[in-house]
């Protein structure tokens, strides 16, 4: 996904969890260049620790709070099993749900109003995601990513979800259901990329 979506949902995630407003530029920390492939491996719940290392490096943000963090690298993961797969739990289990009429826009060159799109985007943000607690909505991230990651084992997902317990030193037993996000959003992007 697109960074000025990243930094929307990590601007709303931040508000909704009264997170100061700094950690939002954690959102887009996984797509740093640092190397070849980082951005393949930094897109994986088992490196949120390299990253919490390496980020700060690249740019100014804070450090303090790591469930602040946590949430805003588990959003970066959520949007972008829209646009392509992402190996969030290894090689072989990439996880994606990517809308037909999105692919067909990716292909052609882009000219439709990026304005709409973000309009579009901050509404199914308001009106669908609401998570009790930050917890609550890392432990959803991981549960939708792991159902859209075919064949991935549970012992896979059993250890994601135990990276980012102990980066963020919180429990995530548990789970707030991305469901319906997640058909509104899939809905809104093919809709939105149909009439384009
Ligand atoms: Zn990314």
């Amino acid at each position: 996904m697109d960074w000025e979506s990243h930094r929307l949902l990590g601007k709303y995630l931040c508000e909704h969890f009264s997170f100061p407003q700094e950690y939002v530029g954690w959102s887009i920390a996984p797509d740093i260049d640092a190397k070849v492939m980082h951005r393949y491996w930094r897109h994986r719940f088992s490196t949120f620790k390299e990253l919490y290392e390496e980020y700060p490096k690249v740019t100014e943000v804070p450090t303090e709070d790591k469930i602040a963090i946590g949430v805003m690298l588990c959003s970066h993961l959520l949007l972008d099993i829209y646009t392509a797969p992402i190996f969030c739990f290894g090689f072989y289990f990439p996880a994606s749900h990517i809308p037909p009429e999105f692919i067909k826009e990716l292909l052609e060159e882009e000219k439709y109003p990026k304005y709409e799109l973000l309009k579009s985007e901050e509404e199914i943000f308001k009106e669908k995601l609401k998570p009790q607690t930050a917890s609550a909505f890392m432990g959803g991230v991981i549960e939708l990513l792991a159902s859209y990651a075919p064949f991935v084992p549970h012992q896979r997902v059993n250890s994601a979800r135990r990276a980012v317990e102990e980066f963020a030193n919180v429990s995530l037993s548990q789970i707030y259901s991305l469901r319906e996000f997640d058909a509104a959003f899939y809905n809104m992007l093919n809709e939105f990329f149909a009439r384009y």
